[in-house]
């Protein structure tokens, strides 16, 4: 069984800080239509859970460590079991009943977040897309959604092309004016997503002034905060109701696993909605992944260092050669973005973007030429990526064709910036 820092997770099948069970009504039943096991309310709520660590760095170090009570084993071994026995009396001894409801890795992975993030619940789907699926399922047709018109290619395709067709209003804005979401909200806005630094052109939102706005109108503030992870920036920190990440990049870190999770500001209302759906649909992250996420996360702050540290002279080398027309990193002092992510933001990331002179041809041609760099899709691994983003995006992409991509790795800085010189004619 695992543990680590919080045995009495073991026990329970309830979400982690107030310890209710969630959701009620139909979906309270087990797959099989077994009773639940009676709520409980044994868990402290999570400020007292790792009121110890008060450093994000010192929960990451030892996220999914713990002796493990039956064998002392440190590292907290995977629950692969789909289901758990049920005693004489028709009772859950241990709380759990079948592992699409609840699963003591993902558990374990989904507590650790909420501490990360400073909520009070989180929820742990199969991936990025799944957790945003899961969000936008939470809304029923006729409410209105708002999306920057930089967010990450796929959820503007998950919502043109599943949701819209449901019922679901959405307009695209950008965020980074604010006048222009005033105009855009209306009664019937129930969620604003944003994205910071977002994906791929690095605009810079400014979280506080965005959520005064939205919950001035009634509504939500959604972060994806896939980019920045807890360690760069806290959105609920910053006026924000949920985050978003797609653990498949930084946390898992190591480009080997898929995984999505959304962490709530309050356990109320909207997050028993998301649990609901997480139980019934069932799109949830499966316990060898959660395990993978965890051992990835133990590194996290190490990793995120380097990666910052790097992306910092990358983008100063790229700033300062003549064939490239533009760079996109928000710790640029010329950046439009600088001012607002040096406020809310603790460094500036391992993702930059650039745009050379010329033509779409010009830009493949320089993704062609790099060695060291790997040409390929997604971020937040060890090794270093460059994409052409254009192409990868699904049409009516907005991103520019001369733009590409860059996840900086965990290389030495000096062979990326020889790489790219060389790609680049010098
Ligand atoms: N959000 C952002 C910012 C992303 O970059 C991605 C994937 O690239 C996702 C969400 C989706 O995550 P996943 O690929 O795990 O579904």
């Amino acid at each position: 069984m695992l543990c680590g820092f919080y045995p009495h997770l073991m026990f329970s099948q309830q979400d982690t800080h107030t310890g209710l069970v969630a959701p009620h009504g139909a979906l309270q039943r087990g797959a099989d239509c077994h009773m639940r096991p009676p709520a409980r309310t044994l868990l402290p709520p999570l400020p007292t859970l790792f009121a110890a660590m008060p450093h994000l760095e010192t929960i990451l170090a030892q996220a999914g460590c713990g002796p493990d009570p039956s064998t002392g084993a440190l590292v907290a071994p995977i629950q692969l079991s789909t289901t758990f026995e049920r005693a004489a009396d028709g009772s859950y001894p241990s709380g759990y009943v079948y592992s699409r409801e609840n699963n003591p890795t993902r558990q374990q992975f989904e507590a650790t977040m909420a501490a990360l993030e400073g909520g009070a619940a989180c929820a742990a789907f199969a991936s990025g897309m799944a957790a945003a699926h899961a969000v936008m399922q939470t809304l029923a047709p006729g409410d209105h959604v708002i999306l920057p018109d930089d967010v990450y290619h796929g959820v503007r395709h998950l919502v043109a092309t599943l949701f819209s067709p449901w019922g679901l209003q959405y307009t695209i804005v950008d965020l980074t004016d604010l006048d222009a979401l005033d105009g855009a909200l209306r009664p019937e806005t129930r969620l604003v997503w944003a994205e910071t630094p977002s994906n791929p052109m690095l605009k810079i939102t400014d979280l506080p002034a965005v959520a005064e706005r939205v919950h001035a109108a009634g509504a939500l503030l959604a972060v994806d905060s896939t980019w920045t992870t807890p360690l760069l920036q806290r959105p609920l920190d910053l006026g924000a109701d949920l985050v978003l990440h797609a653990v498949t990049k930084y946390l898992g870190g190591h480009s080997d696993v898929l995984g999505g999770a959304v962490v709530a500001r309050t356990h109320e209302d909207f997050f028993e909605r998301l649990r609901a759906v997480q139980r019934a649909a069932g799109p949830v992250m499966d316990p060898f992944s959660a395990w993978l996420a965890l051992r990835g996360m133990r590194s996290l702050a190490a990793r995120l260092r380097l990666h910052c540290e790097t992306a910092r002279r990358v983008a100063a080398f790229l700033d300062a050669r003549p064939y490239v027309a533009r760079v996109h990193y928000p710790g640029l002092p010329g950046h439009p973005g600088h001012a607002v992510a040096a406020r809310q933001m603790r460094d500036f990331g391992g993702m930059l973007s650039f745009e050379v002179h010329g033509t779409r041809a010009d830009a493949m041609a320089v993704a062609a030429r790099v060695g060291v760099f790997k040409r390929a899709t997604s971020l937040g691994g060890t090794e270093s990526l460059i994409e052409h983003r254009a192409s990868v995006e699904a049409p009516p992409t907005r991103t520019p064709e001369t733009l590409l991509r860059c996840s900086i790795g965990l290389e030495h800085a000096d062979d990326l910036i020889a790489d790219l010189a060389q790609a680049l004619g010098e």
